[in-house]
């Protein structure tokens, strides 16, 4: 190369180092900004579980391209949504707060008045101001008014359901559901859609999105309503697998994921691209073999314990995530949105404090990298039933259901039973189906985890000790 043109290439280097070290001279500490921002693709499935993916233990269907994540990028052993809910869990994701730090909790219906508060800023917002094309298809759940709709809170475009598929007249035990809108943008384009186009539906806009923003970058969340049942599954997809109805369905949304992963590679974007797949909860274990698998984990959605609240990871980014790696170290949803922010150089300096950290040297598998979090809470609605740091659980007295009996079968579900746990602390490292109470042995570690969790009650609240937490905020209200 001539000496001039290699001058002007470390010019225009030095230029975006230092717009870069700029944007983001408020954490000069972190790592820069990947120059241009990289698009980021998020696939978010309802209810599938931590043993629901081939590369985390699933038999009897396959998921090549999800697996191809893990295979070609990253897996995280240890990855948490904070609630084991879609409503709380979709919130976390999307402010990079606890869901009880902006108030959105349980699973939001029809008849919900309140909505994702004007004031947070969503994924969609943030790096909308790095000029990036935002769009969801699938589940929203953060409020069905218009004032909450994903148009509202930065996305260019929704397709999708406004909340849970199973919310309409079909329901199997509760017939008081409205029919069920379908929203393209603002408006309402059907009602009690066929599901078994959801998945399809999804896909080809999220195809479609990718094509129209080739040449900018572009934020694509696909948040798949299956496998939350009601299970749908196109014509083509049926009876292909020995797992029945939901293995069919695990191998649509895989195939989703593959149509996604084969026009990045068509528009030349594959390393230009980090694509991550995750889901919003454990299992919903009453519904049988309409349910997923927690793997190792015990319980499912609903809970605090692992198989509610952990999930499969993966994400890929060829040339930035080296290929096969493994993160063992603790993240949850609500580290994505700062995460996104650094990677993309977005300004976050105007916007209310949120609780997620940057997993930026996890997520790019860089040596002896940490999780940046002591501790993590885990709610259920308003009382704070668990906390994590390093290896050790604790769960703090509390109620939770489990299945009373066998589990129900082809749509139907079960009831469940209450039951109760004593203040018990569990080693995930040895013991990741938290069999062990082993509080009498490690004191020590009881009296930590419950200092850590005092002061979470402090800052968040916790309806089982009746304290107001001092920094929430108030969800959006109709
Ligand atoms: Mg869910």
């Amino acid at each position: 190369m001539p000496a001039s043109s290699t001058q002007r290439v470390l010019v225009l280097v030095f230029i975006a180092v230092a717009a870069t070290w700029f944007q983001g001279s408020t954490a000069a500490a972190e790592p820069a900004a990947t120059s241009p921002p990289p698009n980021i693709v998020v696939v978010f499935a309802d209810d599938l579980g931590y043993a629901d993916v081939g590369c985390f233990g699933a038999k009897g269907y396959a998921t090549p391209n999800i697996d191809r994540l893990a295979a070609e990028g990253i897996r995280f052993t240890d990855f948490y949504v904070p609630q084991a809910v879609c409503s709380a869990s979709r919130t976390a994701l999307l402010t990079g707060c606890y869901p009880n730090r902006v108030g959105i909790l349980g699973a939001l219906g029809p008849a919900s008045k309140n909505g994702i508060a004007e004031g947070e800023s969503t994924i969609a917002e943030v790096l909308k101001r790095r000029g990036y094309a935002t769009a969801i298809y699938g589940k929203w759940h953060l409020g069905h008014h218009d004032k909450f709709l994903p148009t509202r809170h930065g996305f260019d475009q929704y397709f999708g359901l406004p909340y849970s598929n199973d919310m309409w007249p079909e329901h199997p035990t509760n017939k008081s559901f409205p029919d069920l809108p379908l929203i393209e943008g603002e408006k309402i384009i059907a009602t009690n859609p066929d599901q078994r186009n959801l998945t399809t539906w999804y896909a080809d806009r999220a195809v479609g999105f990718i094509k129209e923003n080739k040449d900018r970058p572009f934020f694509l969340y696909l948040a798949h309503s299956m496998p939350h049942v009601p299970l749908h599954v196109s014509a083509q997809g049926a009876g292909r697998t020995s797992r029945g109805l939901f293995g069919d369905v695990i191998e649509e949304i895989d195939g989703s994921v593959g149509r996604i992963l084969a026009e990045l590679e068509a528009q030349g974007l594959d390393r230009k691209t980090l694509v991550i797949f995750t889901s919003d909860n454990g299992p919903w274990l009453s519904y049988g073999n309409h349910a997923g698998s927690a793997g190792p984990f015990r319980e499912g959605k609903g809970t605090s314990f692992e198989g509610g609240i952990r999930e499969p990871f993966a994400a890929r980014w060829p040339g930035t995530i080296p290929a096969g790696s493994v993160c063992r170290e603790p993240a949850m949803t609500i580290d994505l949105l700062p995460t996104f922010a650094e990677l993309a150089g977005a300004d976050r300096s105007g916007d209310r404090p949120i609780d997620g950290r940057t997993i930026t040297p996890l997520l790019l598998a860089q040596p002896n990298a940490k999780s940046p979090h002591e501790s993590f809470s885990f709610y259920w609605g308003r009382e704070l039933q668990a906390i994590r740091s390093g290896r050790w659980k604790l769960h703090f007295p509390h109620k939770y259901r489990s299945l009373a009996g066998p589990p129900g079968a082809d749509g139907k579900p079960a009831p469940y039973q209450e039951r109760a746990i004593g203040l018990s602390l569990y080693d995930l490292e040895s013991d990741p189906g938290e069999k062990s109470n082993l509080a009498a042995e490690h004191p020590e570690e009881v009296e930590r985890l419950s200092r850590l969790a005092d002061a979470a009650r402090e800052d968040l609240g916790d309806s089982a000790s009746n304290r107001q937490g001092k920094n929430v905020r108030p969800a959006g209200q109709l």
